[in-house]
């Protein structure tokens, strides 16, 4: 046989085991006739490649199905824990990694501080992380998908600029995968967070766009249109923490600018600025000192009713709303997903952005639009992570 030919039934080979198992992951039980149905492929081509990924241990038999004209069938269901993935979030403040599995399900999780780690310093946490994780299942593990803040080149598995990493065109996705030698894909963080809520949200509207905006120390945005990340010409599609809403004497900014919405509106900010007024006078934050000050004590403070903290955060998500007004206006995507930490400020924090949002917006673009936290939790970027690095499941099959 030609090589050329040899090639192509390799490749084709490939792409219908893709087929047959994303069909698999979507419909659970299923069996090897409805497998058929529903690729187009032969019954042949269908059963054979069922009785490899029985072999391999990533499909069971589980029991028999109801007759639907003819003999019952066998249904087939993915062994879920039979493959997992390693995802990492490294966030402006803290990395988190989980061991994911086939069905986006994290099995262990850990967080380690930054403290102020950079460059080299910050690259070993990132080791520190996936060793402490590859402990747990090295077996089962088949690849490492990573969500990064920042400016990402997913193609070339660059990290671009990272500023709290201190990180400028990082080629990380060949270092980790030098050091570990297993597939390795990177992602903007918000963009990984938006795969995961297209994936496994639950959202209340089903749709093909959706904006997903985190909202933690820093800010950005996923956007998913037509089922697609859209990433921009450049890459930085969704970079909203750096959109002006202060244009004249707004705070310093870490990109350079006065008045970015991260200035404001993030986690970032709302200490910022609850430090400031603890340094003016204590007893606004019950005699804490600003050093004092975290978030998790805004939060309790706020869920007291503190009238200080209760406007900070309702100020910081006025700026929000603003924001996302014009993102409404420009794009008319109907459903947006808040992620992040600021999201922990519940239903006063969403009302305020919602009423912001109809406040400044068109009536026609905004009529059926809903805002909506997030169900997935602070694990979206992990499991988004690796949700993208399993975009072709061809690492899933033994060979
Ligand atoms: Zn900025």
């Amino acid at each position: 046989m030609s090589t050329m030919k040899k090639a192509t039934q390799k490749y084709l080979k490939e792409h219908n085991r893709s087929l047959i198992f994303k069909k698999m992951l979507d419909q659970n039980p299923t069996s090897r006739a409805n497998l058929a149905r529903v690729t187009g492929l032969t019954p042949t081509t269908v059963s054979e490649i069922v009785s490899e990924f029985i072999t391999d241990g990533l499909v069971n038999e589980i029991g028999i199905g109801p007759s639907t004209g003819g003999k019952n069938p066998i249904l087939l269901d993915i062994v879920e824990d039979s493959r997992c993935s390693i995802g990492l979030d490294l966030a402006n403040d803290r990395l988190s990694g989980g061991i994911v599995n086939l069905r986006g399900k994290i099995k262990h999780f850990i967080t380690i501080s930054l403290n102020g780690a950079e460059g080299d310093d910050a690259l070993a946490l990132v080791f520190e992380m996936i060793d402490q994780l590859i402990k747990h299942k090295s077996e089962q593990i088949v690849g490492i998908g990573i969500g990064a803040p920042g400016l990402i080149n997913s193609r070339d598995g660059l990290v671009i600029n990272a500023v709290n990493y201190g990180w400028k065109n990082l080629p990380l996705v060949d270092i980790i995968n030098q050091r570990y030698n297993l597939p390795v894909h990177i992602i903007n963080d918000c963009q990984a967070a938006a795969i995961a809520e297209k994936q496994y949200g639950h959202a209340t509207l089903a749709t093909n766009n959706m904006i997903v905006i985190n909202v933690r120390y820093g800010i950005g945005a996923g956007i998913i249109i037509d089922s697609e990340i859209y990433q921009g010409d450049g890459g930085s599609a969704g970079e909203m923490g750096h959109i002006v809403v202060i244009p004249e004497g707004g705070e310093l900014c870490r990109c350079g600018n006065r008045g970015c919405l991260e200035t404001v509106a993030s986690v970032k900010a709302l200490l910022r600025n609850a430090k400031s007024l603890a340094s003016q006078n204590p007893k606004f934050f019950s005699n804490l000192t600003p050093n004092a000050l975290t978030f998790d004590l805004l939060l309790t403070s706020f869920f007291e009713s503190n009238p200080i903290t209760i406007k900070l955060v309702l100020d910081s998500a006025y700026y929000l709303g603003m924001a996302i007004s014009w993102l409404v206006g420009i794009l008319n995507i109907q459903k947006i997903i808040l992620i992040g930490d600021m999201t922990k400020f519940g239903e006063p924090w969403l009302a305020q952005i919602k009423n912001t949002v109809n406040e400044m917006s068109l009536e026609r673009p905004r009529s059926n639009t809903k805002i909506e936290i997030s169900k997935l939790g602070h694990k979206t970027v992990i499991v988004g992570a690796t949700a993208a690095l399993a975009s072709d499941y061809s690492f899933f099959f033994n060979q």
